[in-house]
């Protein structure tokens, strides 16, 4: 197939992942185009705008994306009161303008950034076609295009397990610097948020996909408990949602005909199974993904397979444990019902019982249930 633009490295999608590796490829001296579906940078956002502080970690946007800090998580286990993890920290985030700014550093490095530029076909051959018509060729193709990704679906290496979210913003009625995390057994797969930015807080949850008709009623009764204990607003400001991949690493490195491909945040499945949090994975994998694609431009046969290590090094271990504890509740779903408040707490990582090896209590009773059931 003959191409209407050559290109060293071609980005889709221009998420916190896209904008990353287009400005990471660009700066390392590549020819980079970035398409994206969307019109403008960030919307519409699909996003709860917590940023958990990583050691030695930095916002990575510019200061003006920060809404304000978090400095403690508190669990809510079904009509329990509220347990305190003090010193999770992190940030709150206006998420367009994050994502903008990324774009813009983008831009800035030299990166084309074309928006409102949907990717329709990825060809088996490698070559990428636009909604337009336009097909460009590219000897590295990143695919930073989410969790539905159509270059992760063309390399075979398509996410499997996805989260379906619903999500209200609303008044705040008096300042909160805490995440809140709702875990009840009728959230199956999932858990609820109230997260504050500022006089308003994003109130949101997930569940596994074959629930997804849950999620209203289920938002609707927490809404309707925070507004009765005062600490909310009835007015809903903005709804959103969307898909987590919650499968855990797809693989992130195939070839189609002679054009790489490598796969880098949500598209890649690099979104924590349990938390759902992926902006810090994605920024992450995209500088990664960016710089890999310029080393294999410039020749660099171990690029790709340095890539695979590195994000496996950084984010492997974490993954495989979030896996497991969401397996072993949604085990608890499939054969005895649904799981006690204990069990919860043990697939939740605010409770020490979450980062314990596999022959600790919490673990056995999990393996009790599952032999009771
Ligand atoms: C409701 C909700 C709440 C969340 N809350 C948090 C949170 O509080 N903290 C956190 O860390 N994570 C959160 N996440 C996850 C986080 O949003 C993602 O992990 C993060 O956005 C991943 O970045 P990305 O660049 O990989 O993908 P995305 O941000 O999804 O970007 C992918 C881009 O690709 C574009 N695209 C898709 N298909 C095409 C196509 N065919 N052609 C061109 N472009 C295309 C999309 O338009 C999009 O702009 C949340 C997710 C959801 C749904």
């Amino acid at each position: 197939m003959s191409a209407d633009i050559d290109i060293d490295v071609l980005v889709c999608g221009l998420g916190p992942a896209g904008a990353s590796a287009a400005a990471m490829a660009a700066k390392a001296g590549a020819n980079v185009l970035a398409v994206e579906r969307n019109a403008r940078p960030g919307l519409p956002v699909q996003c709860a705008e917590f940023v958990p502080m990583m050691i030695g970690s930095e916002l990575f946007a510019g200061d003006d994306a920060r809404v304000q800090n978090i400095d403690r998580m508190l669990t809510f286990v079904e009509d329990d009161r509220a347990d305190l993890t003090p010193d999770f920290r992190g940030y709150m985030i206006d998420r367009a303008r994050f994502d903008a700014d990324l774009v813009e550093q983008a831009r800035l490095a030299g990166g084309e950034c074309r928006f409102a530029s949907p990717v329709r076909t990825v060809s088996p051959d490698g070559a990428v076609q636009l909604a337009d018509g336009t097909t460009i060729r590219a000897r590295i193709v990143i695919g930073a295009d989410g969790p539905h990704s159509p270059v992760g679906k063309a390399a075979g290496l398509a996410n499997r397990e996805l989260v379906e979210t619903r999500q209200i913003t609303v008044d705040l009625l008096s300042p909160h610097a805490g995440t809140d995390i709702f875990l009840h057994p009728d959230i199956v797969g999932g858990y609820a948020w109230l997260f504050p930015k500022g006089k308003v807080c994003n109130l949101g949850l997930g569940v596994v996909a074959a629930r997804k008709q849950k999620l209203k009623p289920l938002l609707d009764a927490l809404h309707a408990r925070l507004v009765a204990e005062g600490r909310v607003g009835q007015k809903i400001h903005a709804h959103t949602g969307g898909a987590i991949p919650v499968g855990g690493n797809t693989g992130l490195h195939a070839i189609l005909g002679e054009t790489g491909i490598l796969l880098a945040g949500d598209a890649a499945g690099l979104t924590n199974p349990v938390t759902g949090a992926g902006i810090n994975a994605a920024v992450i994998s995209g500088r990664l993904a960016g710089e890999t694609a310029a080393a294999i431009v410039a020749g660099d046969g171990e690029a790709a397979q340095d890539y695979v290590d590195e994000i496996d090094a950084l984010f492997g271990r974490s993954l495989a444990l979030a896996l497991k504890r969401r397996r072993q509740l949604l085990d608890l779903y499939a054969q005895a019902g649904t799981p006690t408040a204990q069990q919860m707490r043990g697939g939740w990582i605010a409770y020490s019982q979450y980062w314990q090896d596999d022959d600790t209590p919490a673990a056995r009773g999990l393996e009790e249930a599952r032999m009771t059931a």
